[in-house]
């Protein structure tokens, strides 16, 4: 029965791509649990299996919780977080896309409208139909702040006409207006003498402009700095002289930007210079440009380990409790324990 599962997919000894089940089943039977590999190479627990089709399962959990389950141990941190950060950054579901949104609004539209109009209206949709999850809701009810972060964040432009200019304060000092905190490139170029071997990204991941002058954060401000804009670091395409450009800009000391060009008297291109900086293996801090050779790693497919997608047209379940009632008409429902797994009549 195909699935919702099913990707296209090379298989070894195979010419064309092959539907395959994105979980890997069906899967192999084993007498013993041990350790395996998935169809990507990846290290996984393989548990005792007599069904080549059944989701991996703990049978204390899936007696209490009497549902589907899907069990995995945990190999690493990396795999914990991107699970959660999946699931807490996922869209809801039940609101229309926006092509659906953009299409109900144009069919409703006199022939004369303008595509500005049918913009319009689709933003005020948008406004209007954002479903609001139960969490959220609960969080606004309840007056609890929706995004609590240990960081604060900083943006910087580097336009390619030389221009700097700091697009948003997020600063915790919350008294000052932050349009009076206007930071300019200048601020940077003028910084004081104290801070001259400090490079763009230090300054404005350390200091703060506070009307005249830098002043240190406190060590405990994490903050992360943003570089606008977001330049493909591709050496083969047309934005890879600014996006250099923006590398040695933000992680060498500088006073005018045109003077880091100059090495032994000679003016250099700026793919030249972060080459140099390279060779000469400069130790510069993370900062979050895009990355070439992050880029260029083989990507792995957007997969989803667990996806539920629930099925409108199934027959709404009866409560275990409706299905005992009607069994045993006014008798008193059996409580069970922890004790009683695998032994009540549902099992
Ligand atoms: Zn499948
Ligand atoms: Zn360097």
């Amino acid at each position: 029965m195909p699935g919702y599962c099913q990707v296209k997919r090379k298989v070894p000894g195979q010419q064309q791509p092959q539907l395959v089940c994105r979980f890997d089943f069906p899967m192999e039977c084993r007498a013993d649990a041990g350790i395996g590999h998935d169809s990507k190479r990846r290290v996984r627990f393989e548990a005792q299996r007599n069904d080549p089709l059944l989701n991996m399962y703990n049978p204390a959990m899936i007696l209490g919780w009497t549902a589907n389950i899907d069990i995995k141990p945990v190999l690493s941190t990396d795999a914990a977080r991107n699970y959660i950060a999946k699931y807490a950054s996922k869209a809801e579901q039940q609101a229309p896309a926006f092509p659906q949104l953009l299409s109900g609004i144009v069919n409703q539209m006199e022939e004369t409208g303008s595509a500005k109009t049918a913009c319009q209206k689709l933003l005020n949709k948008m406004l209007g139909e954002r479903t609001y999850s139960a969490q959220e809701t609960a969080h606004l009810l309840l007056g609890i702040p929706l995004v609590r972060a240990s960081t604060s964040f900083q943006t910087l432009h580097l336009g390619a006409e030389g221009g700097m200019r700091e697009l948003q304060v997020n600063e915790d000092d919350g008294s000052e207006d932050p349009d009076e905190r206007q930071v300019t490139g200048d601020s940077y170029t003028k910084r004081g003498p104290g801070l001259e071997a400090l490079s763009l990204h230090d300054v404005f991941k350390n200091y703060t402009w506070v009307k005249t002058e830098w002043r240190k954060k406190r060590t405990s401000t994490n903050t992360v700095l943003r570089v606008f804009p977001r330049l493909s670091p591709d050496p083969t395409g047309d934005q890879y002289k600014a996006y250099c450009r923006t590398k040695v800009l933000l992680h060498h000391p500088f006073r005018l930007p045109e003077s880091l060009r100059v090495v032994d008297e000679q003016v250099q291109t700026w793919a030249q210079i972060w080459a140099n900086c390279r060779a000469a293996g400069h130790d510069h801090p993370k900062d979050t440009l895009r990355c070439w050779e992050n880029e260029n790693r083989t990507r792995q497919e957007e997969e989803d380990d667990d996806e539920n997608v629930p099925n409108p047209n199934a027959p709404a379940n009866e409560e275990d409790w409706q299905v005992f009632a009607q069994a045993f008409p006014n008798a008193a429902l059996p409580q069970f324990g922890i004790d009683d797994l695998g032994m009540r009549p549902l099992d």
